[in-house]
């Protein structure tokens, strides 16, 4: 336990990536460090994201990527939001991140060769090899500390359970050559894991975001970091204008902690705060849309900061999202949130705004799909939510949102509830417009143009996958163009689609050192920030997978750097 009055060097505030990344580094350069984590589990959002992080210059692309090139992407992305030397600061640190993490840290990383940028048509982006997977952990590394790793989503295990690498997942989803051999594989050495499943259910074999946060958690096991659940941050302890400490409350008693080198905010973003949110982001707006765990992230370091004289940036965007409702098979009146990452760019398939009109190239990125739903929204008033609409060839063969193809799991193994409340179906398109309130002969004239640009693989009013990241989410059995197929076998389908997110992006602003700037532009001393609490470097873009988790724990890296040369 930790007592009233006690003193670190450094305290850091949150246990997702970037905490975890900065606690393992400040003890590795001989500082003494404190974990505070609010929940009852380390790991937050990192621990059930993809665990993908964007790294420009990584050692595995070799002479493919160089400083300048990744300099100019980014320029182009943040237009001109983010100051240059920010930029800068994280293309000269993500790599280095990335070597002590598989040096010291004991958890590396691969190179994904085939995930394109996002932006694949910008100048300076990569057809791949930016974003890097995160290779799988074995959870008996952490001893009991594995049950204090919060678990990953059942929707991102095979049948709930078994863990998969992004890679493996792809060679599922996508069919790719020898996929069966890739499923028997990961179910049999989950069975024959004999001794473990007496333990416990849960996948001894860490993956994705777990084997990011399980990596990291493991480190501070190793290190005897000192580190505590069910501890919030309540507010900053000042004096004259620099930080000394925080006071938290600890199973709701208050403590007062003091910090003599610094504080590393960590603690996410604002996405389920209700309020802040009705406040700084674009209407109609639900924490209920959001993907992330419930209910930690409410903006508690951002307030505290903003306390001690902060200044703030971004807090009108978040890391977007499209998600589905899906109520639970099991308890009834709960339901989950699940991201519709992939399914848009599958073929069959339109997204139409409650007028009945499409939009936007339905297969960009979930973040600049959310965009595209607030333009929209501002120019029609009919937009979030917004409806996908499929036939019966797509239900059958693709994933939509927590829906299994039903090739796997058939419309007669769902719960009759469902129907007409989470997945609609009608014989017709137009019987389906009237179930979702959608003009029918608007919603019909659209499904024929869609068809017809199914027909001759153009898609000439949005360009649906006419470039790489597209066609990253086709479908590559279906030609001329693998992101278009028809929608014309009945019955047709259609799912609410929300503008939800994975956390905001807005937050505490920061320098290139990750200290935390006042109105003024002068750092408050003492006080850092990363991750999704501070201004993104990415301003209101998203380059790649791994875009918001690879700042995270960089600027994790940069602050206690900054931290341990100011001696
Ligand atoms: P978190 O990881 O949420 O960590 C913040 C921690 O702070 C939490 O544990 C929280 O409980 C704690 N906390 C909050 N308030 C306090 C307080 N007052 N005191 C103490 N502790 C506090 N991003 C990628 O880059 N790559 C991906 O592949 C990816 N996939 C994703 C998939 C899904 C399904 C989701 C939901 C997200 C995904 N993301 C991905 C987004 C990414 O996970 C988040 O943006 C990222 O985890 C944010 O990191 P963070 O450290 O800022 O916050």
């Amino acid at each position: 336990g930790i007592a009233d009055g006690a003193t670190f060097d450094v305290i850091v505030v949150g246990a997702g990536a970037g905490g975890m990344l900065a606690a393992n580094r400040a003890h590795d350069l001989g500082l003494s460090v404190l974990l505070i984590e609010k929940s009852d589990r380390f790991g937050g959002t990192s621990a059930v994201s993809g665990g993908a992080i964007w790294v420009p210059c990584n050692d595995d692309l070799g002479a493919r990527d160089d400083r300048a090139k990744a300099l100019d992407y980014l320029r182009t992305c943040t237009k001109g939001q983010v100051a240059d030397e920010k930029l800068a600061a994280y293309v000269d640190n993500a790599a280095p991140m990335v070597r002590y993490t598989a040096d010291k840290v004991g958890l590396g990383f691969k190179a994904v060769m085939e995930y394109p940028d996002y932006y694949p048509d910008r100048p300076g982006a990569l057809p791949g090899g930016r974003t890097m997977d995160p290779d799988a952990v074995d959870g008996a590394d952490l001893g009991e500390d594995f049950y204090s790793l919060r678990e990953p989503y059942a929707l991102m295990r095979l049948f709930g359970r078994i863990s998969m690498t992004v890679s493996e997942a792809r060679a599922i989803t996508t069919k790719k050559a020898g996929w069966p051999l890739v499923v028997a594989k990961v179910i049999a050495r989950y069975w024959a894991d004999l001794g473990w499943r007496l333990k416990t259910k849960r996948d001894r074999r860490l993956a994705m975001g777990n084997a990011l946060a399980g990596g990291l958690l493991r480190g501070l096991v190793r290190r005897r970091v000192t580190r505590v659940l069910n501890t919030r941050l309540v507010d900053l302890v000042r004096d004259g204008e620099g930080v000394t400490g925080v006071t938290v409350s600890r199973d709701g008693v208050p403590l007062t902690l003091k910090a003599r080198r610094g504080v590393i905010l960590a603690a996410g973003g604002f996405e389920r705060n209700q309020g802040m949110r009705e406040q700084y982001l674009p209407g109609p707006t639900s924490e209920t849309w959001s993907v992330t765990p419930f209910p930690n992230n409410t903006g508690d370091a951002i307030r505290a900061g903003r306390t001690a004289g902060a200044a703030l940036e971004f807090m009108d965007l978040a890391w977007w999202a499209p998600t589905m409702r899906l109520p639970s098979r099991h308890t009834p009146n709960t339901e989950t949130r699940v991201g519709m990452f992939m399914e848009r760019g599958w073929p069959g398939s339109v997204i139409v705004n409650r007028l009945g009109q499409r939009f936007v190239n339905e297969a960009i990125s979930y973040n600049d799909f959310g965009y595209a739903m607030i333009d929209d929204n501002g120019k029609t008033g009919a937009n979030t939510p917004c409806w996908m609409v499929f036939d019966a060839t797509f239900r059958k063969k693709y994933v939509v949102g927590g829906l299994m193809p039903g090739m796997l799991e058939p419309d007669r193994s769902l719960p009759p509830e469902w129907f007409d409340t989470v997945l609609y179906r009608a014989e017709t398109v137009g019987e389906l417009a009237g179930k979702i309130g959608v003009p029918a002969a608007a919603l019909a004239a659209t499904v024929a143009r869609m068809n017809g640009f199914a027909r001759t693989g153009k898609d000439t009013e949005f360009g649906r996958g006419d470039n790489v990241y597209d066609r990253y989410f086709g479908d590559r059995f279906v030609s001329p163009n693998p992101c278009l197929g028809p929608i014309e076998k009945a019955p047709f389908y259609a799912v609410r689609v929300d503008l939800g997110d994975i956390g905001t992006k807005g937050g505490l602003k920061t320098d290139a050192r990750a200290r935390v700037l006042d109105e003024a532009g002068r750092p408050i001393a003492g006080l850092y920030a990363i991750g999704n609490c501070s201004g993104s470097v990415m301003a209101a873009s998203y380059p790649g997978a791994g875009g918001t988790l690879g700042p995270a724990m960089t600027f994790g890296y940069v602050a206690v750097n900054d931290i341990a040369a100011a001696r």
